[in-house]
């Protein structure tokens, strides 16, 4: 299972002064479900447009299947299913009657389009709301139309840009839970971008962190955060007594700055949290005594998702 299927080479995308994708690197493999996360304004819709034919790269190049969606749009269109973050339908037609509408643009006879539409409504679990109309529907309910919609052209690849956005929580879990389902089934290649880390992670094979657009890592989750944290693999905790004078934790802080393998140091409050290259939990429960703080509790752990959502993602809402 190691044939790429999409290839990014030296990819990069310049708004006048803005670098929107920055010399993107990345291969997707057959059947992956790959994620592409990632704050606000990363570059992330920039990037899946490129790929799409739909906007072209100032530099660098996209394969699709083979393909060069720079110069053949059409032909990557055809074997690639976009669900845009904003998808819409015909409001006064019915789920049925879009689906239908979908698979006649694909050159299917009306009754094959008929049968696909329908056997597809029921896979994404619309089949009751076949005949009502796509403007009277849920945007939870528009997502799956759209993943149906997507499916009449029985795609190679599906692309799905923030595929949760606006479908409450519960929604979004069985949302996520279906593509999983479909592209295992049909084993098609998806590549989705989110803003929900905690959220979208899970489903995925692979995850590329994407920040100011630039792919910072790349691997499962657990490979991220070694990548991410290689030089300050562990996190000390510690809470001391509430009412610690502000002089004491300062004393604290410095002293703390002083020790071996010390990389970052946030107090908070009575809450002091170290970032550090190795495990240093001794030398700092001595050294919140030795200044004459009261320790209420310490702890240490090794980076996690958590870490990784607080430093890159924090500020976007932590929806999961
Ligand atoms: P994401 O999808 O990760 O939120 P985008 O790809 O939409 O990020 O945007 C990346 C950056 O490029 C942002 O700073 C955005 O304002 C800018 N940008 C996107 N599209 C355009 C455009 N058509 N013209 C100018 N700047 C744009
Ligand atoms: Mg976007």
């Amino acid at each position: 299972m190691n044939e790429p299927i999409i290839i990014l080479n030296d990819l990069t995308k310049q708004y006048d002064q803005l670098v929107a994708v920055d010399h993107l690197h990345l291969t997707i493999y057959r059947g992956e479900i790959f994620g592409l996360l990632g704050p606000n304004g990363a570059g992330k819709s920039t990037t899946i447009l490129m790929l799409l034919g739909l906007s072209e790269p100032t530099a660098g190049e996209v394969r699709v299947c083979g393909i060069n969606p720079v110069t053949h749009p059409v032909e990557v269109k055809r074997k690639v299913g976009y669900l845009p973050d904003n998808v819409r339908f015909y409001d006064d037609l019915t789920g049925l009657e879009n689906l239908i509408y979908t698979g006649q643009l694909n050159r299917m006879t009306k009754k094959q389009a008929r049968e696909k539409a329908l056997h597809l409504l029921s896979r994404v679990g619309l089949s009751e709301a076949a005949h009502q109309k796509a403007g009277t529907y849920s945007r939870g309910m528009l997502q799956r139309l759209g993943l149906a919609d997507v499916l009449m052209k029985d795609p190679e690849v599906i692309i799905m840009d923030e595929p949760t956005l606006g479908i409450d929580p519960t929604g979004a879990k069985e949302f996520l839970a279906l593509i999983v389902k479909l592209s295992k089934e049909e084993s098609i290649t998806v590549l989705l971008s989110s803003h929900y880390l905690l959220q979208v992670q899970e489903i995925c094979d692979r995850i590329g962190l994407f920040v100011k657009g630039k792919l910072i890592a790349v691997g499962d989750i657990a490979s991220l955060s070694r990548k991410l944290f290689a030089n300050e693999p562990f996190i000390i905790e510690a809470t001391v007594d509430q009412l610690s004078p502000i002089s004491r934790l300062q004393d604290l802080k410095q002293v703390l700055v002083g020790i071996e393998g010390v990389k970052q140091i946030d107090v908070q409050n009575a809450h002091i949290r170290i970032f550090a290259a190795k495990d240093i939990t001794a030398q700092v429960a001595r050294a919140i005594v030795h200044t004459g703080l009261d320790l209420l509790s310490l702890s240490k752990r090794e980076h996690g998702l958590e870490d990784i959502y607080r430093r890159y993602f924090e500020g976007d809402g932590m929806e999961a």
